[in-house]
């Protein structure tokens, strides 16, 4: 019998090659789909002997076209690091934007359900904590991390617009910080900075005064959460994220007690519009989704860890962005 086909746009980064391995591992056709823009091959690189594993290079702000049959989408496609909304503000909001609504398009003709990677970064710097799904939010809308939220924003209200409108099937998850391995060592956030740092001798740098706080979830928790979420019947957005919350600082020593350097910490500027505080409320998914984390931040960062480790040493220098970015229309 052919294999039931779904479609995973980012397919090359972080979360979607995960994904792309998830989904082969239950016995789907995967149709991993990336502009490779901020995404790497070598994330996908075991996949690609795979019968059930085809990788299309396309764009998805740019119209969308895939034969055959789909029975899932997941629109995985963004840049999702500050750094790169930064570098790249318009390619950030026009896959969030015109991405989404190609894909819900697509998702229409193929008749297929779509899930949508939404972000804890729609509650912005967020005044209720810990963040529950039906907090609308404070978002700074023409901050530098503006391009990221709004497009986020801008996602949920198409989808759920499709969802009403159209009958279409639809998921929405709200992703809050992940980890583990395939980050990019140099995309700019916390964990492969400090990780990065100590490989390269250097001290870990965190910006304030370390008291902001986030709590990280592990990737394969992460994973878990959202093909349960594409599963089950919730049309409204659901919270996946690890609760276990931590300051900066005390993460920065978490990490030179993990890998064994003797760094110190140094302090720079904290960015513009940086969130204070950010803890998932995750009595939804638990409730609905029967889901909640399993891996402890200590397990999870020792995996991370070794993962770095193994990389190649000249991977420790690659440029942070060894992509022309400024390639292409916008
Ligand atoms: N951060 C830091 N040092 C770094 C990179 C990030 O102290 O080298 C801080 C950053 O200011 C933020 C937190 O770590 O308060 C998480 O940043 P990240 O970019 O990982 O994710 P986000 O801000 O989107 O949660």
């Amino acid at each position: 019998m052919a294999k039931e086909r779904v479609l995973i746009t980012g397919a090359a980064g972080f979360l979607g090659s995960h994904l792309c391995d998830r989904f082969i591992k239950e016995g789907y056709h995967v149709i991993g789909m990336d502009n490779l823009i901020t995404g790497d091959l070598r994330n996908i690189e075991h996949l690609f002997h795979l019968d059930s594993f085809e990788f299309s290079h396309h764009d998805v702000s740019k119209f969308v076209h895939v034969p055959g049959e789909l029975k899932y989408i997941l629109h995985f496609a963004s840049p999702a690091s500050p750094i790169d909304y930064l570098k790249i503000p318009i390619q950030t909001l026009k896959v969030g934007s015109l991405g989404t609504h190609n894909l819900l398009g697509l998702a229409m003709d193929k008749k297929a359900r779509i899930l949508v990677a939404s972000t804890s970064e729609v509650y912005g710097d967020p005044m209720v904590h810990p963040q529950t799904e039906d907090y609308w939010g404070n978002v700074n809308p023409v901050g530098p991390r503006g391009v990221y939220d709004e497009a986020k924003r801008f996602q949920e209200a198409m989808t759920m617009a499709y969802h009403t409108f159209h009958g279409l099937e639809t998921r929405i998850v709200r992703i809050f910080n992940t980890y583990g391995p395939r980050m990019r060592l140099n995309d700019g956030r916390v964990l492969p900075a400090f990780m990065g740092q100590a490989l390269r001798g250097e001290d870990l740098t965190v910006f304030g005064d370390g008291s902001q706080t986030r709590s990280f979830c592990y990737v394969d928790d992460l994973v878990e959460g959202i093909y349960r979420l594409l599963l089950s019947d919730c049309v409204d957005p659901v919270n996946v994220g690890n609760p276990n919350e931590i300051t900066i600082a005390q993460f920065a020593e978490e990490i030179i007690k993990l890998t064994g350097t003797d760094q110190k910490v140094i302090y720079k500027p904290l960015p513009v519009d940086d969130p204070k505080q950010r803890q998932p409320n995750i009595d939804k998914a638990r409730s609905i989704l029967g889901w909640e984390p399993r891996v402890d931040r200590s397990e999870g960062l020792r995996v991370t860890w070794e993962y770095f480790k193994s990389l190649p040493k000249e991977r420790l220098y690659e440029e942070a962005h060894h992509r022309d970015f400024n390639k292409g229309e916008a």
